[in-house]
């Protein structure tokens, strides 16, 4: 199995670079509030906690109660929500390239693309995830947090997360 560094600790993760707001939409105490946020990984492959970032996002939509839709606007990320302990990031790393490993003769290459793998692990950790808010915050269970996976790397991308609820 090729060997693949994983960007495993989310303090050494680049972050990002700046969030663009793209819509902010209110009719009485109903707000739904669009970001933008904008992030270029130096690696191919990368596993971001992310959490933070949303939070922001929450508290400057104002909405105190609703949901948060969180999603990668490419096809060669992911979004996913678990475990920010670096054993288990490192397990799902392991565990993606089990599955689809990097370098391998897929029919997708024929197009002249060398990022096949990256579709199939885009797959396997689905590329959006909704959140609940309550009290204006993630109502999360202790232990989860929001991750962005990388799997096709050293270019700009985008997130967009929509906050729907009331404020
Ligand atoms: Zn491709």
């Amino acid at each position: 199995m090729t060997r693949i560094h994983w960007l495993i600790d989310p303090s050494d993760c680049p972050g990002f670079r700046r969030s663009e707001l793209a819509a902010h939409e209110a009719r009485g105490a109903q707000v739904h509030h669009t970001e933008y946020l904008h992030v270029e990984i130096p690696e191919r492959y990368a596993l971001v906690n992310i959490t933070e970032r949303v939070e922001e996002v929450i508290a400057r939509s104002g909405i105190l109660d609703g949901s948060c839709l969180v999603s990668a606007m490419h096809i060669t990320a992911g979004i996913y929500v678990n475990d920010a302990e670096s054993g288990l990031l490192g397990d799902i790393g392991e565990w993606l390239e089990s599955l689809a490993p990097y370098g391998r003769d897929y029919r997708h290459h024929r197009t002249g693309e060398d990022n096949g793998d990256a579709h199939l692990k885009s797959f396997l950790t689905n590329h959006a995830l909704t959140a609940p808010i309550t009290r204006g915050k993630l109502d999360f269970g202790i232990w989860q947090r929001i991750f962005y996976a990388e799997f096709d790397g050293r270019r700009a991308k985008r997130i967009v997360v929509k906050v729907m609820g009331i404020s």
